[in-house]
C-alpha cells in the first residue's frame, strides 16, 4: 500500500468520481474525509464500507462548499482527526447548461462558490500544515472542459479554466515544500453529473436523451466510449504515490482524446 499513513480529504465524495477516488485512496491505506450531500444513511453505508473494506479511518463532512467558513472548518476537522491533511482533492462540482442571455445569475454564483471558489478556500487552509510537514499533494478535479469550450456552459467553462491557473500558481508557491499541486481533466465519465444534463441539454439543442449521448457527448471523445470513475481514481492515486513527486503544475487529461483533436 502506497499511502498508509497519509490522510485525504476529496471534496464532493459521496457520489460519481469523487467517491471512486476516496474508496482508491483508502484502498492504498490513506484515511479518508469524504465530503457531500445525500441521503444520510447512504452516505454512512459509503463511510462504514470504506472502514470496513480497507481497515483505514473514514469520517463524513457534510460542509457546503459554497460556503468558505464551512471549507475551511473542514480542513480544521480532518486535521485533529487524523493529525494533518497530506493529500486534498477538490473534486466537488455541478453543472448547469444555458444560453448565455437566459443564464440564471443565481445558477452563476452557484457554479463559481463550488466549482472555483472552494478550491481556493481549501487549498488556502491545507497548505500550511502540507508546508509544516514538507509533504502534500493536492489535486483538483477540472474537465477538459479547462481546456476547451462547449456552448451553453459558460460558468462550468469559465471557473474550470480558472482552476488551471490557480493550481499553477499554487505549485509554484509550493514546489520547494515537497508539496505537488496539479488539475486532472476528465472527458465525458458516466456519472450523475452527466446523466443529470441530459434533459437541460435536450432542452437547450432540441434533441432526444438518445441523440444527446451519442450526437453531443461521444463524438467529442475518439474513444467513443465513457472514462469511468475508477479510471480517474487510479490517476489520482498515482499523482499521490512519490513516484509523482516531479509533476507539479499540470493539467492532465483523462479524456479518451478529446483535447487532442
Ligand atoms: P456527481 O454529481 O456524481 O458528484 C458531485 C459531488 O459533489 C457529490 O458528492 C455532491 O454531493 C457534491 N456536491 C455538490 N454540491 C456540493 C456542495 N455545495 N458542497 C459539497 N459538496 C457538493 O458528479 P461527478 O461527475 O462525479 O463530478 C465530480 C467532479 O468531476 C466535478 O468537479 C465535475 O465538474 C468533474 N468532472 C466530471 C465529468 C463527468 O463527465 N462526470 C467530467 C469532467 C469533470
Amino acid at each position: 500500500m502506497t499511502l498508509s499513513n497519509r490522510a485525504a480529504v476529496v471534496t464532493g465524495s459521496t457520489s460519481g468520481i469523487g467517491l471512486a477516488i476516496a474508496r482508491a485512496l483508502a484502498k492504498e491505506g490513506a484515511n479518508v474525509m469524504i465530503n457531500g450531500f445525500g441521503k444520510p444513511e447512504d452516505i454512512e453505508k459509503e463511510r462504514a464500507g470504506i472502514e470496513a473494506e480497507f481497515g483505514v479511518k473514514a469520517i463524513h463532512s457534510p460542509a457546503d462548499m459554497t460556503k468558505p467558513d464551512q471549507i475551511a472548518g473542514m480542513i480544521a476537522e480532518a486535521e485533529a482527526a487524523f493529525g494533518g491533511v497530506d493529500i486534498l482533492v477538490n473534486n466537488a462540482g455541478i453543472q448547469f447548461v444555458s444560453p448565455i442571455e437566459d443564464f440564471p445569475i443565481e445558477k452563476w454564483d452557484q457554479i463559481i462558490a463550488i466549482n472555483l471558489s472552494a478550491v481556493f478556500h481549501a487549498m488556502r487552509a491545507s497548505v500550511p500544515g502540507m508546508k509544516a510537514r514538507g509533504w502534500g499533494r493536492i489535486v483538483s478535479t477540472a474537465s477538459a472542459h479547462s481546456k476547451v469550450a462547449s456552448p451553453f456552459k459558460g460558468a462550468y467553462v469559465a471557473a474550470k479554466h480558472a482552476i488551471d491557473g490557480l493550481s499553477k500558481t499554487v505549485a509554484l508557491e509550493t514546489a520547494t515544500h515537497g508539496i505537488t499541486v496539479n488539475c486532472i481533466s476528465p472527458g465525458y465519465v458516466w456519472t450523475p453529473l452527466v446523466e443529470n444534463q441530459i434533459p437541460e441539454t435536450m432542452k437547450a439543442r432540441g434533441l432526444t436523451r438518445e441523440q444527446v449521448i451519442n450526437d453531443v457527448l461521444l463524438p467529442a471523445q475518439p474513444t467513443k466510449s465513457f472514462v469511468t470513475p475508477e479510471e480517474v481514481a487510479a490517476f489520482v492515486v498515482f499523482l499521490c504515490s512519490d513516484a509523482a513527486k516531479q509533476i507539479t503544475g499540470a493539467n492532465l487529461s483523462i479524456d479518451g482524446g478529446w483535447t487532442a483533436a
